[in-house]
């Protein structure tokens, strides 16, 4: 069974995709844990974090940069927002593309970090 975020990515299954390039796809969490709750990810599939390799990290930035873009249109850059990345079992990483949530819209008190 092929990876849930590459069949968003080649839009085999629906999403409400925010924003979109050559290398990076936006849409919004399907179980939205804040009242602004998105994904930004990779087109390319990396399981995680771990498997970023030296000649890819340059994407690694351009997420965050996204990240940054989004929090601004979505008006809250100025409230606060966080940016998370699981990794692994621990983190309770569930899907294994790597992705960037971005959360806001409100106080994010049930987040311990
Ligand atoms: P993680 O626990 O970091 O792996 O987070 C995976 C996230 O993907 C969860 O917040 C899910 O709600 C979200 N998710 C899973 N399937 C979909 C989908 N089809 N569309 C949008 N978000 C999804
Ligand atoms: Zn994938």
């Amino acid at each position: 069974m092929a990876c849930i975020f590459c069949q968003i990515i080649k839009k085999e299954i629906p999403a409400q995709i925010v924003y979109e390039d050559e290398e990076i796809l936006a849409f919004k969490d399907i179980q939205p844990k804040a009242k602004i709750h998105l994904l930004i990810i990779p087109k390319k599939h990396f399981v995680s974090l771990n498997k970023v390799r030296k000649k890819d990290k340059e994407i690694l930035g351009k997420l965050l940069w996204q990240a940054k873009l989004l929090a601004k249109e979505f008006k809250i850059s100025d409230s606060g927002y966080k940016i998370v990345i699981n990794s692994g079992k621990d983190a309770g990483q569930v899907v294994e593309h790597l992705h960037l949530h971005l959360l806001g819209g409100e106080e994010l008190k049930n987040f311990p970090i």
